[in-house]
């Protein structure tokens, strides 16, 4: 099983994916976790760019293609092996942020975006993707570490990306779940923990 989890910045993706990846594992399952962009020595490369280089300027047409191409090296190299051994894979972002931060907040052509996506993925898609689903700015005031390039777009950027997440989700996954994560750690852990359970037990 493929799940991904997304959401703004703040949001709590590392802390799910630990507590749901501690959970899997206790179930007996191998569980391979990865970060889009990265994991991969391409992905971390283009990531180093993407966030922290501002000295290199970027095209929003060739920013989108960067992050499509780790993703196409994270697939290639990572996913598809993991899930071809059997193990559950849980990555910290997918397509779905491409889409949303280039397209709906970024004014790129959404279903280009998608397309393109397909390419890059070879047609694999998450068989769950959860959003975490916080206003920024309370994602901000949970942040500590200095703001990287997409982080300093300012608080409207990242309005249209809580509303892009919300509005283009169900073309990410054939399953969904948007999780409140304005709650506590626990609350969140135990939702998502529940129906990814029930979606096992359905596979
Ligand atoms: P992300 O990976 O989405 O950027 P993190 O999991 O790194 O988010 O969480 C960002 C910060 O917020 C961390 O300090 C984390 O401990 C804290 N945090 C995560 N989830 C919650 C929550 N539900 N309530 C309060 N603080 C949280």
């Amino acid at each position: 099983m493929f799940i991904s989890l997304d959401g703004i910045d703040g949001a709590g993706k590392s802390t799910q994916i630990d507590l749901l990846r501690a959970h899997l594992e206790s179930q007996g399952q191998t569980v391979a976790c990865f970060r889009d962009p990265g994991s991969t020595k391409l992905g971390e490369a283009i990531r180093e760019i993407l966030l922290h280089r501002e000295d290199i300027p970027l095209a929003g047409t060739a920013e989108m293609l960067l992050y499509m191409a780790a993703r196409a090296q994270l697939v290639a190299d990572q996913i598809r092996p993991a899930l071809d051994s059997g193990a559950t894979v849980i990555c910290d972002r997918f397509l779905l942020a491409n889409v949303v931060y280039q397209g709906v907040a970024g004014g790129l052509n959404v279903d280009d975006l998608w397309s393109v996506g397909r390419c890059a993925t070879g047609g694999l898609s998450p068989d769950v993707t959860v959003i975490l689903d916080l206003e920024p700015e309370a994602a901000a005031t949970r942040i500590q570490r200095g703001a990287d390039r997409l982080e300093k777009r300012g608080i409207e950027y990242f309005k249209k990306v809580r509303l892009g997440f919300l509005e283009q989700v169900q073309r990410a996954s054939s399953k969904s779940l948007v999780v409140d994560a304005s709650g506590s750690i626990d609350t969140i852990h135990s939702l998502i923990r529940t129906f990814v359970d029930a979606q096992q037990v359905n596979r």
